[in-house]
């Protein structure tokens, strides 16, 4: 196991200067455009540290504008599946080449880049042959938008007419998920470990939110607004039922990953030990790296949150003493 990354992020705070944490009308560094600085000074003093991530976004982007002109120009005349095309896997892995550089860098501006892209790339290509996907809800925690990812939740795992709501999201029984993972190599998307995944991540969002509900106005924390309607005009005595409701859910949910797979509630609870290691780039969905690589992306993110690991480690007073 080799050390790689602080699983324990900074809260992102927009335009706020990277070497002095003012806030004040910022410049970006003019390479990159994605790394604010209060002043001249501060700028010139980051560079020798910036220059190589900074380095990586350009190459990036270089890479990029090569490529797309022929590209652009193929897909309007050849109808085949451009991912037949070497040249086409070549400019997709230079495109998910500057996600992964702009995540490096760490920055709001960063990260907002990198969800446009991602996103961008996912209406793109009609098939997701790179994984772009696993980025998403890594970028949108990051960004602290948990309603659009709550959307995108939806959209990815439901079927056409169907929804998940918020509260209920989805009302499972103990039955219909055994059902699931009794199928081999399932590739029913609300089977799958990614979804799952997500769903607990949220589920967690909303039960942080009741905490922070819960507190006088004074003292609640980093959360903007509830993400469920439903939550922000509920009485006490409903938040209280809402909030058992929850716990019963994550811990169900938790339940049953663990018979599936053993590392998610270790990563989950030991970040330090279990979200550092490297992993194999080809991994097979539903391995054993599939959910080290969802959850080093998301449990970052989510760990940038003060509320969300204080609500963790209650449920694990709750429940997993
Ligand atoms: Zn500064
Ligand atoms: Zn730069």
């Amino acid at each position: 196991m080799r050390a790689r990354q602080d699983v324990s992020p900074r809260s992102l705070i927009r335009d706020q200067c990277r070497v002095c944490n003012r806030i004040e009308s910022p410049r970006l560094c003019t390479l990159c455009n994605v790394v604010p600085y209060c002043c001249r000074d501060c700028m010139l003093g980051d560079r020798s540290e910036h220059r190589r991530f900074c380095r990586k976004i350009n190459d990036a982007r270089v890479a990029i504008c090569d490529t797309e002109g022929k590209i652009q120009s193929r897909l309007q005349e050849d109808t085949e599946n451009p991912w037949r095309w070497p040249s086409f896997h070549r400019y997709m892995e230079a495109r998910r080449s500057e996600i992964d550089a702009l995540i490096a860098v760490d920055t709001y501006e960063a990260y907002k880049r990198a969800w446009h892209q991602a996103k961008d790339m996912l209406l793109f290509s009609k098939e997701d042959v790179l994984g772009i996907h696993y980025y998403i809800p890594f970028l949108l925690i990051r960004l602290r938008k948990e309603q659009r990812l709550f959307d995108y939740l939806n959209w990815y795992a439901c079927r056409p007419g169907e929804s998940i709501r918020e509260l209920d999201l989805p009302e499972y029984t103990k039955k219909d998920i055994f059902d699931w993972f009794d199928v081999d190599n399932n590739t029913e998307t609300r089977g799958s470990l990614y979804f799952f995944t997500l769903l607990i991540l949220l589920k967690t969002k909303f039960l942080i939110d009741i905490y922070d509900l819960e507190r006088p106005p004074e003292e609640r924390g980093d959360i903007a607004k509830p993400v469920s309607r439903r939550l922000r005009n509920a009485s006490a005595r409903d938040l209280q039922r809402f909030k058992e409701h929850l716990s019963f859910q994550i811990c169900l949910l938790h339940d049953l990953r663990n018979f599936k797979n053993p590392y998610f509630w270790q990563a989950f609870t030991q970040p330090n030990r279990f979200l550092n290691v490297e992993i194999n780039p080809n991994w097979q969905q539903g391995s054993f790296e599939e959910a080290q690589f969802v959850l080093q992306k998301t449990h970052r993110a989510w760990n940038a949150i003060p509320e969300a690991r204080a609500a963790v480690q209650d449920l694990q007073r709750r429940r997993w003493q």
